[in-house]
């Protein structure tokens, strides 16, 4: 038979966790190490901002509220398994408005794990700070909070944010800072503005504020990239980590996991990493024993954000 060959049928980019739309094998992350367990205390927020990448608002309850003894399952599984989890960390939503987050925390310091709260720190935040001020006399600098700041000015900050909410975080960072706290800053690259600028507008601002956070440091004001969803972004292969010069020990989904528990789950589920909640492929079981296996980057996040973007295990994303 003569005639030209068919071509193979076009397949979707993404859509295969083996294998990239042109064929290729798709570059997998294998777990090195749970250095970080990540909790997502529940997708309810006080406010609604204009990026959020978990689409939190005071009505997105897709992830419900997790519960405290659900938290100290997976503490106990830790335990069982000698995972080396230094930083057990909890983002939301706000993870002040779940009912149970006192209990949590306090049960995540005394098991030995340092803590990281992700927090907008208004009004849900203040409602605890007498406890918080508690935690942070016994505990130190074991609890940190890292308060989400989107832009140095009023202007910039509230129109992601909402008009007023400026003032209430800074108010927010202020006793938190009075109160002895471990602070860090999250913001984010937004507009033309690049990062030296911003770092530089905030360190007028912790000046100013007198504020203990070191706008230099890169953990100390993390600055998140913008993620674009609608952006048609490259696949990662194998042969991506050569070319880029960097290691998939790099990317959060070698030294991290999520846990989150879905609106009517019965039990929590672990995920690959912070960034991807709402995508079941990145499901990797119930508990932490079930989801120690590789990860495949067959989502467009996992380019943009992680292999790309330059994000680190160090400053991992989450709200709020
Ligand atoms: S988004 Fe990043 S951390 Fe999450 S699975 Fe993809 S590469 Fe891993
Ligand atoms: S970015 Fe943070 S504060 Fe804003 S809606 Fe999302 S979780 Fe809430």
């Amino acid at each position: 038979m003569t005639g030209t060959a068919l071509s193979p049928p076009a397949r979707a980019k993404f859509a295969d966790p083996d294998r990239t739309a042109t064929g290729e094998p798709r570059a997998r992350v294998s777990l090195h190490a749970l250095e970080t367990l990540w909790v997502n205390t529940g997708s309810l927020c006080n406010i609604s901002c204009a990026t959020c990448y978990i689409d939190s608002s005071p009505r997105n309850d897709a992830l419900a509220y997790i519960g405290a003894d659900e938290v100290a399952a997976y503490l106990a599984e830790i335990a069982e398994l000698g995972l080396p989890t230094r930083l057990v960390g909890l983002t939301g939503g706000e993870p002040f408005l779940n009912p149970d987050i006192l209990p949590i925390l306090t049960a995540i310091l005394a098991a030995g794990h340092d803590a990281l709260v992700l927090t907008n720190a208004m009004r849900p935040m203040m409602r605890h700070a007498g406890a918080l001020a508690g935690l942070a006399a016994r505990y130190g600098a074991r609890l940190r909070l890292r308060v989400s700041l989107d832009h140095y000015t009023a202007a910039g900050h509230d129109a992601e944010r909402g008009a007023g909410s400026f003032a209430r975080t800074l108010e927010g960072l202020r006793w938190a800072a009075g109160a002895g706290i471990a602070l860090d800053v999250a913001s984010r690259l937004l507009g033309s503005e690049g990062e030296a600028e911003l770092r530089a507008g905030f360190a007028r601002l912790f000046a100013a504020e007198d504020l203990p956070v070191d706008a230099a440091d890169p953990l100390g004001l993390v600055i998140f990239p913008q993620m674009d969803a609608t952006a048609d972004v490259p696949e990662i292969t194998d042969r991506c980590w050569g070319i880029l010069g960097k290691s998939p020990r790099e990317v959060m989904c070698a030294s991290a996991r999520m846990v989150v528990k879905r609106r009517g789950a019965a039990r929590p589920a672990v995920l690959a990493c912070t960034l991807l909640a709402y995508d079941p492929r990145f499901e990797l079981g119930t508990r932490l024993s079930e989801a120690m296996g590789p990860v495949a980057l067959a989502h467009p996040h996992c380019a943009t954000f992680c292999v790309l973007g330059g994000a680190s295990c160090g400053a991992p994303r989450g709200e709020a």
